[in-house]
């Protein structure tokens, strides 16, 4: 299921057995993603906060799209490509993107 897995290449995608299956997208995280498939936290988060990472750290699927309801000021709607994120949001997220999207 295409909401189970971690793109980390052009055309290849690995299925996340670990604890990133559990974690859900949203627009305003509190984690980011560090070489291919490491999730770590970017601030602090809170006892009993939902632990959430921006599947567009890693994705760049060309046609999954998921509908984005987060809630976040900041949430983009539609979800699924890293070529569609804002400059602003790369921005901030420097440093908690997907090595395959940014090292090229
Ligand atoms: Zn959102």
């Amino acid at each position: 299921m295409m909401d189970h897995v971690i793109q980390f290449e052009e055309k290849k995608w690995r299925d996340s057995k670990g604890i990133a299956r559990w974690i859900n997208h949203s627009c305003e995280p509190n984690c980011g993603v560090k070489d291919l498939f490491k999730i770590v936290a970017m601030r602090d988060i809170k006892s009993g906060e939902e632990i959430t990472w921006d599947y567009e750290m890693t994705e760049k699927h060309p046609w999954w799209r998921m509908k984005c309801e987060c809630g976040s000021n900041d949430c983009r709607k539609i979800i699924g490509n890293y070529d569609n994120m804002p400059q602003a949001i790369r921005d901030k997220y420097k440093g908690y993107i997907s090595e395959w999207l940014t090292n090229k």
